[in-house]
C-alpha cells in the first residue's frame, strides 16, 4: 500500500499521498472494530462514538474506524472509492501531494437521515452530503462502472427503484 501522510485541511485533518498512486491501487484498508447496528447505537448513547462516524459495510454492520481510515475526507468528486467491503481504491491516477478523498454517500444506507454540510469545493459539489440516494444518476453510473458502490447499497438502491416503479 502507498505511503500516506496526515495534514491539516480547511475541514480538519486529511490524508495525503506521499507518492504518485496509479489508478486501481488499494490506498488503504478501512480497518477498525466491526460492530452491529445495535452496538453502534449503544456506543453513540454512551458518548463513545459520534453519530457521524461509523463506516457502514452492510445493512446492520459497521466499522468503528481506526485513526487513519477515519481521517479521509469526503469529496463530491473523489479520487478514491470503497470496493470489496472496505478497501479504498484509487479511481484515477493520483499525484504525490494530493489529498485522498471518497464519497461518503456511497456508504450511507438509503433510509439514513444523516446529513453533513460539504465544503469540498468541487464544481459538482452537492453542498449537503446525504445518503446514497442523493448521488446523481450519472455519478452513480460512473461509480457502478468503477465498482465502488458497496453491495448492500446497490441492493437498497435497486429495491427503492422497484418500489418506486410499483408505486407509480
Ligand atoms: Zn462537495
Amino acid at each position: 500500500m502507498p505511503h500516506l501522510c496526515i495534514k491539516a485541511t480547511n475541514t480538519g485533518d486529511g490524508v495525503f499521498a506521499l507518492s504518485d498512486i496509479p489508478q486501481g491501487t488499494v490506498v488503504r484498508v478501512m480497518s477498525g472494530e466491526r460492530m452491529t447496528g445495535e452496538d453502534i447505537e449503544a456506543a453513540i448513547d454512551r458518548g463513545e462514538v459520534c453519530a457521524d462516524d461509523p463506516f457502514q459495510i452492510d445493512e446492520e454492520l459497521f466499522i468503528k474506524l481506526d485513526r487513519i481510515p477515519y481521517l479521509f475526507n469526503h469529496s463530491c468528486d473523489p479520487n478514491t472509492g470503497v470496493r470489496d467491503v472496505n478497501q479504498l481504491v484509487a479511481l484515477r491516477d493520483i499525484a504525490h501531494g494530493e489529498e485522498l478523498t471518497y464519497d461518503y454517500s456511497t456508504t450511507v444506507c438509503t433510509h439514513s437521515v444523516w446529513r453533513m454540510a460539504c465544503l469540498c469545493g468541487s464544481p459538482h459539489c452537492r453542498h449537503v452530503i446525504q445518503n446514497a440516494r442523493s448521488i446523481p444518476q450519472q455519478q452513480r453510473a460512473r461509480y457502478r462502472a468503477l465498482r465502488v458502490i458497496p453491495a448492500f447499497i446497490e441492493r437498497e438502491l435497486i429495491r427503492r427503484t422497484r418500489r418506486g416503479a410499483n408505486a407509480s
